[in-house]
């Protein structure tokens, strides 16, 4: 390989194993590289984790993960002017914020250490330097929707590979060891090509380490995606011949074959938590279930009329009124003895439904900024990428009682969903649903699925 090129070794090692991975990362160097740089990914050394004895034989650099890290590293960062902290002979610690490295091949390294702030953000656009590759702990939020990860985004890092377009992004995501994913490349309007990587922790089933090559000159990319940041802003089409091909009869289902109705021998009464008048609530089985080690059940939880009805409209008639009553009481329950999760309702009300019912999931309060995010991707996939379905668009309020709310509940199938942030404070999002075009039914669960699986 020529002068302009150079090797890098990438890590997401387990830190009850460092030695074991360090003593690979030699082996390695003596077969395969020398390597310009290593890089180990994740928490590499977390607070309660003792520093590796082994005797690196190349340049490895390591940063702070989202676990603390060791005290005699901190110890010896709080000392140093400089970015870098070595803590061993050729083992380099990355103080946070962030450092940026230039290899003698030219190639040029950003690793962020600990979570990345708006302010780091702002001074690493300062520096204006040309970065190759990009280390971080999270993923870009863009990217975690797509592939499903959504607790592994932080819009921040959105921000950052926009901004540098680096040649490689390694992350690893999660907390509990990292998740792998490669991504197809991607491109820039200015031509740049940005490559994704996400490493699983040694140990893991999946891949955990990567080395590659990397010089300075453009590389040839035989298939792209659709680079993720750029996605369009929806434009608004006029539509009128897409309706024929979507109304198709649907099957009438009749109480007793109803999954919803009490009168169903086969609905299962022992997942009843409470029956009111008109309505009653419910534990779910099914898709969103998931074990949630804040709580007894999986939190997520439906609201059902008693009543074989399609739909509900009329806000002061008694089966909403009870719906309502059903749901403040949720809230106040949450509010009172689980203060962290807040709860989002969602709900298709269509004239042809089933059976009308409204669903809620607590979601951990750091993670409900994701929402709007999740709403805005899913409505851009749905109306780009799904032609048949019918396009959506939200509007949002702050206020239940809002007038214009009141008259597109009243006069509309739509689908909702209500954020309670507090007993007094909410917010709501609602799309008004064309009656007979195609409308994707799980679009209001898909949307909410957006958290992690415990506090982090
Ligand atoms: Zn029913």
């Amino acid at each position: 390989m020529g002068d302009d090129e150079s090797k890098i070794l990438v890590f997401n090692p387990n830190p009850d194993y460092l030695d074991k991975v360090l003593a690979k990362a030699n082996s390695q160097n003596a077969k395969l590289g020398p390597f310009a740089a290593t890089i180990l990914m994740g928490d590499v050394l977390p607070s309660d984790k003792p520093l590796p004895q082994t005797e690196l034989l190349e340049s490895t650099y390591f940063a702070k993960g989202l676990n603390g890290i060791n005290s005699e590293v901190e110890a010896k960062a709080s000392e140093s002017s400089s970015t870098l902290v070595d803590v061993a002979e050729n083992l380099t610690y990355v103080k946070p914020p962030y450092s940026i490295i230039k290899l003698v091949s030219g190639i040029t390294m950003l690793i962020v250490s600990g979570e990345l702030s708006k302010d780091s953000l702002d001074k690493i656009v300062q520096t204006k330097a040309k970065i190759d590759l990009l280390f971080t702990f999270r993923w870009p939020t863009v990217l975690s929707f797509i592939e499903s990860v959504s607790e592994a985004g932080n819009e921040t890092i959105d921000s950052l590979v926009k901004l540098i377009k680096p040649k490689y992004h390694f992350a690893v995501g999660k907390n509990e060891g990292g998740v792998y994913r490669e991504v197809e490349p991607f491109k820039w309007p200015s031509g740049e090509i940005t490559r994704f990587i996400s490493l699983a922790q040694e140990g893991s089933a999946d891949k955990w380490f990567y080395a590659f090559s990397i010089s300075d000159k453009q590389d040839e990319v035989a298939s792209f995606m659709e680079n993720p940041f750029l996605r369009k802003k929806r434009s608004i089409e006029n539509k009128g011949s897409e309706n024929k091909a979507a109304t198709k009869k649907a099957k009438v289902v009749t109480p007793d074959q109803c999954f919803f109705c009490l009168s169903n021998p086969k609905t299962e009464t022992h997942m009843i938590v409470s029956i009111g008048s008109q309505a009653y609530l419910t534990v779910a089985k099914g898709p969103l279930t998931r074990s949630n080690k804040d709580l007894s059940f999986s939190g997520h939880g439906i609201i059902i009329p008693i009543q074989h009805v399609a739909n509900v409209n009329d806000r002061d008639g008694a089966i909403r009124q009870e719906i309502n009553k059903f749901q403040q009481t949720l809230v106040k329950a949450f509010a009172k003895q689980k203060p962290f999760l807040k709860l989002i309702f969602f709900e298709l009300n269509r004239h042809n439904n089933v059976h009308h019912n409204v669903q809620f999931l607590p979601v951990y309060e750091p993670e409900l900024d994701k929402f709007s995010q999740s709403l805005e991707y899913r409505r851009d996939t749905n109306n780009e990428k799904f032609k048949r379905n019918q396009k959506l668009e939200f509007v949002e309020f702050t206020n239940e009682d809002d007038s214009k709310l009141e008259a597109i509940e009243k006069e509309n199938d739509y689908i909702k969903f209500t954020i309670s942030i507090s007993e007094e404070e909410s917010k709501i999002y609602i799309a008004k649903l064309t009656k007979g075009e195609p409308v994707d039914i799980q679009f209001p669960s898909s949307t909410t699925k957006i958290q992690r699986n415990g506090r982090s």
